[in-house]
């Protein structure tokens, strides 16, 4: 064909005359055009991601380490890589359908390569767009100036992205989580490159999504920690004596008497001394460790309020909360694991009461309603957490199958500084008695929050004013001695 190129395989063998001596050369060219063409596909395969076509992880550490080598050999030569990861990008897939995810994940690899190229003619660096899997992307920006160059660029991709992509005639919003690693950071190895960009974007995540984030020697330090601290939480699963259920006394307003307890996870350190939960449970999420933890409560707290039911005279109804966290949902044994802990410990359904907390269920609101109905169709209550904070609408509220709603303690904390939350608490109340729910206020510290609260008719209180989480012991003494609150008695 004209002006077209052929691959040839060309093969040859020398052929002699009488005498023995080399005289010509006989042989075969074979088009082997397709054959090439394959083995570059394959190779391309290898490489590259096959919904965005973009380069895969290998091909991009493979750069990567060209680049570190370069920066070893040239010290004015700097780079950076922006480690993204799309923000919310599982409620889209679980939302509108994978087919959407996937077209999303496409628009944007394009929209990301696309702004590169037009950024690229102005500007000395050179950009690579890869894509890790999922809804991660990295670029690798080669010979920057400095560090604004790569801020400059993260904020464009954020810029790009208030503009909604249009799929399937559907407006789609989203955001990137980014973080960034420099150069001039001494490196072992591509990989560690990578890792402290992915440590960085977890720090953007965490700073409320939608933002970037630098990679510095403390979130190294950090980073560190959690992973001690990981390993320390996996070797205390297994030795299994660390880990301590606390309960605090949830208190009817009206009588000043204990109605339940709230199960709060401890954990007795090594080390350590007593961790805070504020201090693991991220981590445990993070690590998929809370599935274990979470058991763990959930049995020791079933077996010690049913143990309280029979040995302590007029308890046979005292009831128990407990927290799951969102890992908890997506953990397919959840329910069976619920199950054995009521079968194995006797406990009744109706004395246990599930705490998910409002942000969490904001989080993938289908996903974690369907487990909720369940565990509601099981004959266990449930109570929506630190309610306040997760932005959750009205419109959803009555859809939720919850019998309870726990008023964040931030509310009660600052109601007396504020009208605004005084008035939040009262709609909050207002909105429990319409959607026939209990309400909890949490944080109650003093006793002017106890009165002012028990004067709005707020059925139920929990805070230091009552009582911290206590060991069993302690909580066990406080159920003997009925201990009351109630100050002043009603007529
Ligand atoms: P939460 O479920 O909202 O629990 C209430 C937290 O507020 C507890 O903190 C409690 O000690 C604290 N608190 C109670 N009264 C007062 C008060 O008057 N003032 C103040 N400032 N704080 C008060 P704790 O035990 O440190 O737990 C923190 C969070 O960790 C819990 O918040 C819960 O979200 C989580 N958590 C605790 N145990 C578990 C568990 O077993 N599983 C899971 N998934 N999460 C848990
Ligand atoms: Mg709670
Ligand atoms: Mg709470």
């Amino acid at each position: 064909k004209a002006n077209n190129y052929l691959w040839v395989l060309c093969r040859g063998l020398a052929v002699q005359d009488e005498m023995g001596e080399p005289d010509r050369m006989a042989g075969s060219l074979t088009d082997i055009t397709l054959r090439k063409l394959f083995e570059e596909q394959l190779s391309h395969q290898a490489l590259h991601d096959s919904l965005t076509s973009l380069p895969n992880r290998a091909l991009f550490l493979d750069r990567l380490k060209q680049a570190l080598k370069q920066s070893k050999r040239n010290e004015n030569h700097h780079f950076a890589i922006l480690f993204m990861d799309l923000d919310r990008f599982k409620v889209i897939n679980d939302g509108l359908g994978h087919v959407t995810g996937d077209t999303l994940l496409s628009a944007f690899a394009e929209k990301l390569s696309n702004s590169l190229r037009d950024a690229d003619t102005m500007s000395r660096w050179e950009g690579t767009v890869a894509r890790f899997g999922g809804d991660e992307f990295v670029l690798l920006l080669d010979n920057i100036n400095d560090v604004s160059d790569a801020t400059t660029v993260a904020e464009r991709i954020q810029e790009m992205l208030k503009e909604p992509f249009l799929i399937d005639g559907n407006e789609v919003f989203t955001s990137v989580s980014i973080g960034i690693a420099m150069s001039e950071q001494d490196y072992e190895s591509a990989e560690e490159f990578v890792r402290n960009a992915d440590t960085a974007m977890y720090r953007a995540k965490a700073r409320g999504k939608a933002c970037f984030q630098i990679f510095d020697a403390d979130m190294h330090e950090r980073a560190m920690s959690r992973l001690q601290t990981e390993s320390d939480m996996r070797r205390a699963l297994e030795r299994g004596s660390e880990f301590l259920v606390h309960y605090q006394p949830i208190v009817s307003l009206e009588t000043g008497r204990i109605h339940s307890f709230e199960a709060l996870v401890r954990w007795d350190h090594p080390d350590r001394g007593m961790v805070s939960p504020v201090d693991f449970i991220s981590i445990a999420e993070e690590t998929g460790l809370i599935v274990p933890i979470g058991e763990f409560v959930f049995r020791e707290a079933c077996r010690q309020t049913k143990s309280w039911q029979s040995r302590v005279p007029g308890l046979s109804d005292l009831n128990v909360s407990i927290n799951l966290s969102p890992r908890q949902f997506s953990d397919t044994n959840l329910l069976g694991m619920i199950e054995s802990a009521l079968s194995e410990s006797g406990l009744e359904p109706e004395h246990v009461k599930i705490e998910i907390t409002e942000s969490a269920i904001m989080e993938s609101v289908d996903f974690v309603m369907k487990t909720m109905n369940r565990l509601r169709s099981m004959g266990v209550n449930l109570a929506i957490d630190d309610f306040g904070t997760g932005y959750s609408s009205l419109s959803y509220l009555h859809r939720f199958p919850m019998n309870q709603i726990k008023i964040d303690e931030a509310f009660v904390r600052n109601m007396h500084s504020s009208r605004e939350n005084m008035q939040i608490i009262k709609t909050i109340l207002l909105l429990g008695q319409s959607l026939e729910m209990e309400v909890i206020a949490e944080g109650i510290e003093t006793e002017e929050q106890f009165e002012v609260l028990r004067a709005c008719s707020c059925e139920f209180g929990q805070g230091y004013y009552f009582a911290k989480p206590m060991d069993p012991e302690e909580a066990v003494v406080r159920l003997m001695s009925q201990t009351t609150w109630s100050k002043t008695v009603d007529v």
